[in-house]
């Protein structure tokens, strides 16, 4: 099974999900907010000769197209647009499969998402493929049936586009760029693990409209926290399979399933995961860290140069050390590192599609 390298919709998206599930393994889905990051996620993917999802939050289409304008929801949209062509016009020279993808949307940011798919067609009608492979809906917060009807209707949209749509079932705990949950000591958790007789009801109304994935909460969290408070039970996932097995007498692992809040996880916690179809893990706070973390060491090792143009004492001129090339780069090999880990992990690395 062959890909052409660059940005992959429609029915490679497909193989490339179901390479994933038939091998055992799941593409590292990394949140990104600017080139240094989205270079760093091409380059790491290119060293482990992986495939990988490029994804975006609201907040970080915001900050691609800069933090700076003034209409905040337009720069959403464009930052969301001028991000994937940069990832449209590179992905390909770095020779890998990469899937391009927006992260939570609440109904606060559904004209965000529709927005984007009408980018999308504009898009489709010159190149033949859509801006973006995947959106994801987030409307866990709302009533079942809510959250299903207006899914449904963003997939029929973005069905004939050939893309693909993430919906979350349950919730998954703690924040990300403003949509979600804090988790309270001691309060109880079942809202926290998703119900398989949802995802079925979800599988029975999307089958017929397009390709869907289910973000399911098994107790999973946004964020990096001391451990103990959840349990994570990703036996869910299993059961969730089973029953849309069993119901419709499918294939072995029908769902395409999305594991949110993968920072910190324990690894046998992940390969189970995986085991029972989950192809995508969306990785951020232990990326951010690595960023900040491959920077930070920079900055204590050059710190003068971080105040002085010159030396104040000796003279020594510091331009080489502040340049901005020199520090940011701390952080994007710091980045890769983490993620040479995470596609370890996930034991994506050596299995790209990309020929
Ligand atoms: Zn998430």
């Amino acid at each position: 099974m062959a890909l052409k390298p660059g940005v992959v919709c429609g029915e490679d998206y497909v193989e490339l999900v179901n390479a994933c599930k038939d091998g055992g393994y799941a593409l590292a889905a990394v949140n990104c907010v600017g080139t240094n990051s989205v270079n760093a996620v091409m380059e790491a993917a290119a060293k482990n000769n992986s495939d990988v999802i490029i994804q975006f939050s609201n907040g970080g289409t915001q900050f691609f197209a800069g933090q700076g304008m003034e209409d905040g929801f337009q720069a959403k949209v464009l930052g969301a647009v001028s991000a994937a062509q940069h990832v449209h016009l590179l992905a390909e020279h770095y020779g890998i499969c990469a899937v391009l993808h927006t992260d939570h949307a609440n109904r606060k940011l559904v004209p965000w998402v529709d927005a984007l798919v009408d980018h999308s067609e504009e898009y489709f009608k010159k190149h033949g493929k859509a801006l973006y492979s995947s959106h994801m809906l987030d409307l866990s917060e709302e009533d079942i049936d809510d959250n299903l009807n207006e899914c449904a209707r963003m997939l029929e949209r973005m069905a004939k586009l050939d893309m693909s749509l993430e919906i979350e079932l349950g919730i998954t705990g703690g924040e990300e760029d403003g949509v979600g949950h804090d988790i309270e000591e001691g309060a109880d958790s079942s809202h926290l693990y998703t119900q398989p007789e949802d995802v079925l009801k979800a599988y029975d109304l999307l089958t017929p409209i397009g390709h869907f994935s289910v973000a399911a909460s098994f107790g999973n969290v946004h964020g990096v926290y001391k451990p103990g408070n959840v349990q994570l039970r990703p036996e869910i996932l299993k059961n969730s399979q089973a029953l849309v097995q069993e119901t419709h007498s499918t294939a072995d692992k029908p769902l395409n399933l999305v594991f949110h809040g993968g920072s910190g996880s324990e690894k046998d916690k992940i390969a189970a995961a995986i085991s029972y179809g989950v192809f995508k893990m969306n990785i951020d706070t232990d990326t951010q860290f690595a960023f900040a973390n491959g920077v930070g060491k920079y900055v204590d090792e050059h710190h003068k140069a971080f105040k002085y143009q010159i030396d104040p004492d000796d003279g020594t001129p510091y331009k080489k050390f502040y340049d901005p090339r020199k520090w940011l780069r701390q952080g994007e090999l710091s980045f890769v590192s983490r993620l040479d880990e995470a596609f370890e992990d996930l034991g994506s690395a050596g299995r790209s599609l990309a020929k």
